[in-house]
């Protein structure tokens, strides 16, 4: 039995790669997370930082041969975070097997959404040509996953009329929709096992005061993985306000951290504009004011 519980970023832009010698530390993949719970793996999100994921378990596996079985959970199918999927190494494997979940969007299924992504003309692959074995079901607010070593793929309940009796060692993955993102918003992931929990809250706009249902949702919880996209100043800007593109400013972040009283907070989504030095800057003024933040940087591995 693995006991461990951490998260590993393998992206941390949002909007679109920036590689380059500025955003070496911090790193220019665009949005996606390695979660290993309970022996489970869980991938959030298939931006480009997959594709560096992907080609570490594809290594794994030339060496041991053992199947690859893997969840994604998509909070939403904006470019950012599904085009690391077509170049996701394991994808290719017809050993691999994806249990994949996200909303539909906009009436168009998770499925459909994905399989647009990668379309001839424009892709040289079909999905449909993907070797690999792939689930892929749209979840709704309502529902909850859970995870179990007693079961041979991830179960879907309704998290208020069911009450499933779940082996104690299950993870168990809830969600809640955030309307404050462009359009039809994202799904924002609380992950628990034991008695650690982590909330995954990308791609969502602060409201006046902070989100209620978000701080409900947050509450206390080990580490809050939190979209700081902006500064208060770009936000503002009389030139070319953010107000209502769906993203947060640090600022945001750091007030929903203290408000749902999370014991750690994680600024992720970064600006491609935003090289090094500049998110680095960001990172101590956070931690002026809620000293249990970091910046999430491609690489960083955070142990619950
Ligand atoms: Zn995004
Ligand atoms: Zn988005």
């Amino acid at each position: 039995m693995d006991e461990s519980f951490n998260v590993k970023f393998w992206g941390v832009r949002g909007g679109y790669p920036m590689p380059g010698p500025s955003t070496n530390r911090v790193g220019g993949n665009t949005t996606c997370l390695e979660v290993r719970v309970g022996g489970h793996l869980i991938i959030l999100d298939a931006g480009t930082g997959i594709i560096g994921l992907g080609r570490e378990m594809v290594a794994q596996y030339r060496i041991d041969h053992v199947p690859i079985v893997t969840t994604i959970l998509f909070t939403h199918t904006h470019h950012d975070h599904t085009q690391g999927f077509p170049f996701f190494g394991p994808a290719h494997l017809p050993d691999s097997t994806f249990y994949i979940f996200g909303p539909k969007m906009l009436h168009e299924d998770l499925e459909a959404a994905l399989a647009k992504a990668m379309l001839p003309p424009t892709f040289p692959l079909d999905i449909e040509e993907l070797a690999s074995m792939r689930y892929v079901r749209n979840i709704r607010e309502r529902e909850m996953l859970a995870l179990s070593h007693d079961w041979a793929e991830p179960r879907v309940f309704n998290a208020y009329r069911d009450k499933p009796e779940l082996p104690a060692e299950a993870v168990k993955v809830r969600l809640m929709r955030s309307y404050a993102h462009p359009q039809g918003g994202a799904f924002l992931y609380r992950i628990e096992w034991r008695d650690k929990k982590l909330v995954f809250a990308t791609d969502t706009e602060g409201y006046h005061g902070w989100d209620k249902r978000l701080s409900r949702f947050a509450r206390g919880v080990d580490l809050l993985i939190h979209d700081a996209e902006y500064t208060e100043e770009e936000y503002l800007d009389p030139v070319s306000p953010r107000q209502g593109w769906g993203h947060s400013t640090w600022q945001m972040a750091v007030k929903m951290a203290k408000a749902a009283e999370v014991k750690q907070l994680a600024l992720t989504h970064h600006h491609a504009l935003h090289d090094d030095d500049f998110l680095e800057a960001v990172e101590k003024e956070a931690q002026a004011i809620f000293p249990s933040t970091v910046l999430a940087r491609e690489s960083l591995t955070i142990e619950l």
